[in-house]
């Protein structure tokens, strides 16, 4: 890479018209040979090459300095970024007509500007791949919101973006970018979390050439105040807790007794104590978690009720609008260890019928979630995971769950929010039950969720002492960092499983 970390100018002077380049200053090039600096705007030639406006990524010589007594310009590396950060700034400035409320289409504007701007902004060097307009709404997507807002909201529409900063020039941006990039390394290697959108606003408040306003514009975050103190340290303190999972207070159930201060060690302060800890039901028994009739009749329509089964037609997404089939999959292979003892349980007692043979087994349906599995599912959440937990929501995304049943009772389920950040669905409960384990269920289920969140990356918190961590990294997650006490606000006090958690993400 070519790009300078920083580009700042102090008491610097423009070679041609003598006068003082101010810090804020984007539109300034210096000579590679004599290290002097020049406004565009002074440049003999009138302009750089291509004439963007903006574009400063050139290795520039200047005349006194090039033995043909002419600038000289080399075009530097042009990565994605940088090169969309050029074209929307400079049609922002010169096509502002072309815009929608200051928003351009990422194919018509931006795509097009790039095709017929082809030899201006890249070395001759750069191949242009089959799929470089791909490349561009990715790259979109993948930066944004730091550097490219979507009118997505806006018109309900997607497809059109412009600049998140937009008076900043594209070598601020990629300056800022090479910083934030330098950060975020950091805080891995301390393993740290924070959000990324936190950790650009603490760099941006350190340069002088951005003001308050120009912040309030583009986040909602809170805003951060600097009092001196490297940005990372600031951040550290400003360590932001998401929660991912519902907890007892967003569920809105009434609030726990807090146990006064004392100076007993094991006792935290801020998690609420369950007074009576629920009592774990002895797991190999079924207890009411299978579906039970008054919630089926409740959410079967009348057809599925006469025809006396769970329902056959296609269920209709709200979230995609795509008829999901009735059976992700039905397995007779799977043999789990409940149903080999119930078929040895079976085989002894008839042993001594010779006429006897062991009866057929029904399948194990793996199903998108239904209606009627939510009183079922939210038990067995209940009785294995913590109280309080209330599942519905995912019925507006049925697409990224996984429900398997064996007859009807649910054996196992498993569940992703769509979208909680940018290209990154969640993976909230993966669950089967003691019994029904170590027979590839849970990991049919993951295949199935992980096939379902294509193109976008996939992440989970895992305890650490939980071994479905090898399982997730089998499929190719990788652990980001810990989160202590993750588990605090939702595990029982009485559980053997660690409370820190592992955040790990499963990349495309
Ligand atoms: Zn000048
Ligand atoms: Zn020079």
């Amino acid at each position: 890479m070519e790009i300078e970390s920083k580009r700042t100018f102090p008491d610097l002077t423009c070679k041609y018209c003598k006068d003082l380049i101010s810090t804020n200053e984007p539109d300034v090039l210096q000579c590679h040979e004599c290290k002097e600096h020049t406004h565009i705007k002074c440049l003999k030639r009138g302009a750089v090459p291509g004439g963007l406006i903006g574009d400063v990524f050139f290795q520039y010589t200047c005349c006194t300095c090039s033995p043909s007594q002419s600038e000289q310009f080399v075009r530097e590396k042009m990565p994605w970024l940088q090169a969309i950060l050029l074209v929307l700034y400079h049609m922002q400035t010169r096509s502002p007509g072309l815009a929608r409320k200051g928003y351009f289409h990422w194919k018509i504007h931006i795509a097009s500007f790039i095709d017929h701007s082809w030899d201006i902004l890249f070395r001759k060097d750069f191949k242009r791949k089959k799929k470089w307009m791909g490349t561009i709404s990715g790259t979109l997507s993948h930066y944004s919101p730091h550097f490219f807002k979507s009118g997505t909201t806006l018109f309900n529409e997607q497809g059109w973006w412009t600049l998140t900063y937009p008076k900043l020039s594209p070598a601020q941006i990629v300056s800022l970018n090479i910083e934030l990039m330098a950060e975020k390394q950091k805080l891995r290697d301390s393993k740290l979390a924070i959000d990324d959108l936190q950790l650009l606003r603490g760099i941006l408040l350190t340069k002088p050439f951005v003001n308050e306003e120009m912040l309030q514009i583009t986040t909602n975050a809170e805003p951060v105040t600097v009092e001196g103190g490297t940005v990372s340290k600031l951040i550290r303190t400003q360590k932001k807790k998401r929660f991912l999972l519902p907890t007892v207070a967003s569920l809105g159930l009434p609030q726990l007794k807090k146990i006064k201060k004392s100076k007993s060690p094991e006792v935290k302060m801020d998690i609420p104590v369950v007074t009576k800890p629920p009592t774990y039901l002895d797991p190999l028994c079924h207890y009411n978690t299978s579906l039970d009739e008054h919630s089926r009749v409740a959410a079967l329509s009348l057809r599925v009720r006469l025809m006396g089964g769970v329902r056959k037609e296609p269920i209709l997404s709200q979230y995609t609008s795509i008829y999901l089939p009735p059976y992700i999959r039905r397995d007779v292979a799977i043999k789990p260890a409940w149903l080999r003892l119930m078929d040895e349980v079976k085989a002894k007692v008839n042993q001594h019928n010779t006429s006897w043979n062991l009866p057929k087994r029904f399948p194990l349906d793996f199903m998108y979630v239904q209606p009627e599995h939510i009183p079922a599912v939210n038990s067995l959440c209940n009785q294995f995971f913590w109280t309080g937990i209330d599942v519905s929501d995912i019925l507006k995304y049925p697409d990224f769950s996984c429900v398997v049943l064996y007859k009807k009772l649910i054996v196992a389920f498993a569940f992703v929010v769509p979208d909680v950040n940018v290209n990154e669905c969640y993976l909230s409960f993966i669950f089967t039950r003691p019994g029904w384990r170590k027979c590839g269920i849970a990991r049919f289920m993951l295949y199935h969720l992980i096939q379902t969140c294509l193109g976008r990356d996939l992440t989970l918190h895992v305890s650490i002492s939980n071994s479905a961590l090898f399982l997730y990294q089998k499929f190719g997650f990788k652990v980001e960092y810990v989160v202590l006490d993750f588990y605090n606000r939702y595990m029982r006090d009485d559980t053997r499983e660690s409370k820190h958690a592992f955040f790990c993400r499963l990349e495309r």
